[in-house]
């Protein structure tokens, strides 16, 4: 599959496997939904295929369907949990082991921002003398997650990210969606086609803007109630932080509306009533309100508090 808006680190890896330089570990920054999984498919075709992968041949066609026996998503075989048990296993063991079909082996994990510092020692060995046919591609939102004695050894590729427009086209050309839709779903989720994907599917993602929908219903109908409510909802911190990224789309929509600019969020309408309750300088408050919490939030705060604490700061 083209990668779509990736042009600039597509050419960098064609460029750094022509000369060789392609490390046997990389890691792959970027967030959840930019392409991280494609791009390691990519350069799992590469390692087995050519620095410029054909597309066409049965290691890329095996590749792209996510059967080749040489390119193992570690995550999946660890039951969706990383653990030391199974990943000495799968790739201490297996390691040792050569090859299937061709000269090479790709061990992709995903998530390895989940990976405890004992599950990452296990590796250690793996990557710092690794059997000749071993590459390892590590894909996570941060790289400060992982052990400095790993990051030391892995080549690092930020995921570029994707505009809207490119984002449309992918949706389009590769998912057969109707353009009007795309290019709305593309404007709301900023580009990322895993989100646009997940909403598409029905996915958690879809909960969450309705939770944020909510949330400014209640802001609309000046509600602390129904602002509180909606985010009691969330019981991670993860999901919480997503809700409020959506809610803070909606609250720049109301500001758009007042504007008279274009509205991109997934709560149109609730943004045109909350326009026409609050001005211009209520709403940014809210919107530095709801950045303060969010980076609070990460602090490990407790949920229920900065709820209390958002209302309470936005109800007016
Ligand atoms: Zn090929």
């Amino acid at each position: 599959m083209k990668l779509y808006g990736k042009e600039s680190l597509v050419e960098i890896l064609e460029d750094a496997a022509g000369e060789n330089r392609l490390s046997h570990a990389v890691l792959l920054t970027g967030e959840k939904g930019s392409g991280r999984r494609t791009t390691a498919k990519f350069i799992a075709k590469q390692m087995m295929c050519g620095a410029v992968p054909c597309e066409s041949c049965p290691v890329c066609s095996k590749i792209d369907a996510d059967s080749h026996p040489d390119v193992i998503f570690v995550l999946q075989k660890c039951g969706g949990k990383y653990n030391i048990e199974n990943m000495r296993e799968i790739v201490s063991k297996g390691a040792a082991v050569k090859p299937n079909d061709g000269d090479v082996k790709v061990y992709i994990f995903e998530n390895a921002d989940e990976m405890s510092a004992a599950v990452q020692d296990t590796l250690l060995k793996n990557i710092e003398e690794p059997e000749p046919w071993n590459r390892f591609i590590f894909l996570c939102e941060n790289s400060g997650s992982l052990l400095s004695t790993i990051r030391s050894r892995v080549t690092e590729y930020r995921i570029p990210e994707c505009s809207p427009e490119e984002c449309c086209e992918c949706l389009v050309n590769e998912f057969s969606v109707d353009r009007a839709k795309a290019r709305e779903l593309s404007q709301t989720m900023s580009g990322n086609i895993g989100k646009c994907l997940e909403v598409l599917n029905g996915g958690d993602e879809t909960k969450l803007m309705e939770t944020a929908r909510h949330a400014a219903a209640g802001i609309a109908k000046k509600s602390g109630y129904m602002v509180c409510a909606a985010l009691a909802e969330q019981s991670g911190r993860k999901e919480y932080a997503g809700v409020l990224e959506y809610l803070a789309g909606i609250l720049r929509d109301a500001l758009a509306v007042r504007a008279g600019g274009e509205l991109c969020s997934c709560g149109k309408a609730e943004a045109r009533n909350i326009a026409k309750v609050y001005d211009e300088a209520a709403v940014t408050a809210m919107l530095d309100k709801i950045f303060e919490v969010n980076s609070v939030g990460s602090l490990n705060l407790n949920l229920a508090l900065c709820s209390a604490y958002l209302t309470s700061g936005i109800i007016i």
